[in-house]
């Protein structure tokens, strides 16, 4: 692989290298390439329009197809050249190794959680890192802490007669949660999530959880709720107090709102995500790209934004 030129085109990343072009994640529908790649099935990595060959997990597809997306799986002993490693961030989710040489994380988290094992990334020469949280700012601290955290705020919550609605993105995050509270006797789940845990089930994940689907006519108090980001309930109809608890990396600095549960890495994880590959050469992307690029270049390494 003498030559390679990596440029980012739409939401997605396009490599050019002597043998092949490589398409990863949402590049525009006019873009054509010889392997097309997908990470993890969030819409804003999911390219659209077209019937395409990929190379992605079978959790992957199967969650891409929960929400509109088609592809046909492209067979991975026919490309030996590139390597599907977990990398923590959602169920199915993958980093791609390509020729031992160019590594894409994706989306990524370095913890275990749950059914999910954190990302132990290898050696590589040339390094394409996520930057969502990549400035100095985003610390989230030890995971097992925060989830301590939560358990305690939770349950201190509703033995004092409130009810805790936690909410998140639906795919991922919300599936994580229905797994931690799985022995909470009144558990409640909005429609979307429920959507998304079928799926999970479908692929032999959460399959002991209990809960029941929100229908506010009919909801006992107090209650544990978790719910997508985007669904409105209104907390005006309940007889007890209701505690909102926002579940996402931008509550660094906003305890009083929700905590910093993230998929994602923080700052510090990129940077140990960084050390562990020890790549010649990093190229950051999403997020805070440029930002984080610049703090690289600062620590010394040969970094640039996409
Ligand atoms: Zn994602």
């Amino acid at each position: 692989m003498s030559y390679i030129n990596i440029r980012k085109v739409g939401n997605g990343i396009v490599i050019d290298t002597n043998k092949y072009r490589y398409a990863l994640d949402k590049v525009p529908k006019n873009v054509s390439a010889d392997i097309y790649m997908i990470s993890h099935a969030h819409t804003d990595h999911l390219p659209s329009g077209r019937n395409i060959q990929v190379l992605s997990s079978k959790e992957t597809l199967e969650l891409a197809r929960t929400r509109g997306y088609t592809y046909n799986a492209l067979d991975q002993d026919r490309h030996k050249d590139i390597e599907m490693i977990e990398n923590g961030h959602i169920l199915g989710s993958r980093a791609f190794l390509i020729d031992g040489k160019i590594l894409y994380t994706g989306d990524l988290n370095i913890f275990d959680r749950e059914f999910l094992r954190g990302f132990k990334p290898p050696q590589a020469d040339i390094l394409i890192i996520e930057a969502t949280y990549g400035k100095r700012r985003y610390i989230f601290g030890e995971y097992n802490r925060l989830i301590e955290k939560l358990i305690q705020t939770v349950y201190k919550s509703v033995i004092n007669g409130t009810n805790v609605i936690l909410e998140a993105y639906p795919l991922g995050k919300t599936q994580l949660l229905t797994n931690l509270f799985r022995n909470y006797n009144n558990l409640y789940v909005s429609k979307a999530v429920h959507k998304y845990n079928e799926s999970y089930r479908k692929l032999g994940y959460l399959t002991n959880c209990k809960y029941n689907i929100l229908n506010k006519s009919d909801i006992t108090e107090p209650f544990l709720l978790i719910k997508g980001t985007n669904s409105r309930v209104d907390t005006s109809k309940f007889n007890l107090n209701t505690r909102i608890i926002r579940l996402t990396g931008w509550m660094v600095g906003k305890e009083d709102k929700g905590l910093p549960l993230s998929d994602h890495a923080d700052f510090l994880g990129l940077l140990r995500v960084i050390d562990k590959v020890n790549p010649r050469k990093i190229y950051t992307i999403f997020g805070y790209s440029a930002t984080f690029a610049k703090e690289l270049q600062r620590l010394g390494y040969d970094a640039e934004s996409l």
